[in-house]
């Protein structure tokens, strides 16, 4: 059994800390938490240890939740720590864990130089066996390469990407980010991050992508060109996709044409937080000429990258090869392929 530990308990933390309870082959040491807010009486409700920073200790005690120690502790018990606290706190957290020898999970909002390598199960989880800092691209970053891997992998060598990028302004919970009323260019300079960003793992790949922010909370949404160094027909593309998990295919008939209806799918076929890890397809988008492919996807970027965090940790320990991972995680998980519904 791996010792993991889930520091930073906020919407990616939380996730990776519940999935790491279904694995077999792990253990979850406890969750690193500075503050005794709601977040907290959750995990307590859950049964797991809590580790905040030395400073915080008495707030958590006049709050009445007790702590199983500090966060340096936290780190002593664990055989490696998943860090899942905000942009580039992960960077500063690091040496804490090299200081104790331990193996450590970065998430996408810290730079690639973070860790040894940038990480997609599906592009390249042989990369990161034996490393001992592995970081998980961003939720979109993870959608590209998945689809991008696939094609690459299934159809067609994948010789050109453009894509362009409709980002959620916020997660739902988050009560102070905006905006309420406006489509922001972001970065309003192209490329935006996330092509670079898909080079840390593809490094070759000729890719352009666009963003803007949008006024909603839910998923995030992005638009395809792919040139591919061969001649592909819809079907082709149609038969990669459902033969593979972690992608979904919604149909025209299913009469779900938007985000909000993809996420009352999720919240009626009973997924715990309506978290969808998969990426979600939208098949009537999916057109061809010659050998350029177009289509368009939704990400609900609370929970795409929670199955990779738990590739990861295998692959940092070489624990077993990709696809018996990825199985596992998938089994888990509940990771379907297929059509959503
Ligand atoms: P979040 O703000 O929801 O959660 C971060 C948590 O870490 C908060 O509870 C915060 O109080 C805590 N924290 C802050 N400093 C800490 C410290 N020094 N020690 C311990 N805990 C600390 O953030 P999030 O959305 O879960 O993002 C975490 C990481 O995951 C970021 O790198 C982000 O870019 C990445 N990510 C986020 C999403 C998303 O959609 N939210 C998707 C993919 C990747």
């Amino acid at each position: 059994m791996i010792k993991v530990a889930v520091n930073g308990y906020g919407t990616i933390g939380k996730r990776v800390a519940d999935a790491i309870k279904l694995q077999p082959d792990m253990m979850l040491i406890g969750i690193g938490k500075l503050h005794p807010d709601y977040e907290a009486l959750i995990a307590r409700k859950k049964g797991y240890n809590i580790y905040t920073s030395e400073s915080s200790i008495q707030e958590f005690k006049k709050a009445g939740i007790e702590v199983a120690g500090t966060i340096e502790d936290m780190v002593k018990e664990s055989d490696i720590v998943v860090d899942a606290t905000p942009d580039g706190v992960g960077e500063k957290n690091k040496p804490l864990y090299l200081r104790y020898g331990k193996h450590a999970i970065f998430q996408g909002g810290e730079e690639p130089e973070v860790a040894d390598v940038s990480f997609s199960a599906l592009c390249n989880y042989d990369e990161a066996i034996n490393k001992q800092t592995i970081r998980v691209v961003s939720c979109n970053t993870t959608s590209l390469l998945r689809v991008i891997c696939t094609i690459n992998n299934k159809v067609s060598k994948v010789n050109k990407v453009r894509a362009t990028i409709v980002r959620r302004a916020a997660d739902p919970k988050e009560v102070k980010k905006g905006p309420i009323n406006s489509l922001i260019p972001n970065p309003a300079s192209i490329p935006s991050h996330h092509a670079k960003d898909v080079n840390t793992v593809i490094k070759d790949l000729d890719i352009i992508t666009m963003a803007v922010v949008a006024p909603t909370t839910l998923m995030h949404m992005h638009f395809i060109n792919m040139t591919l160094s061969s001649e592909v027909k819809k079907e082709d593309i149609i038969s990669a996709i459902l033969d593979t998990p972690r992608l979904l295919l919604v149909s025209g008939k299913s009469k779900i044409n938007s985000t909000a209806e993809i996420i009352e799918v999720a919240r009626d076929l009973g997924r715990y937080r309506n978290d969808l890890y998969e990426v979600i397809l939208f098949e009537d988008s999916i057109y061809t000429k010659g050998n350029e492919l177009f289509l368009m996807y939704g990400v609900h970027q609370e929970a795409v990258v929670v199955p990779e965090n738990i590739d990861a940790i295998r692959a940092s320990f070489s624990l077993m090869n990709a696809q018996d991972s990825i199985n596992i995680t998938n089994n888990t998980l509940n990771i379907m392929k297929g059509y959503l519904i």
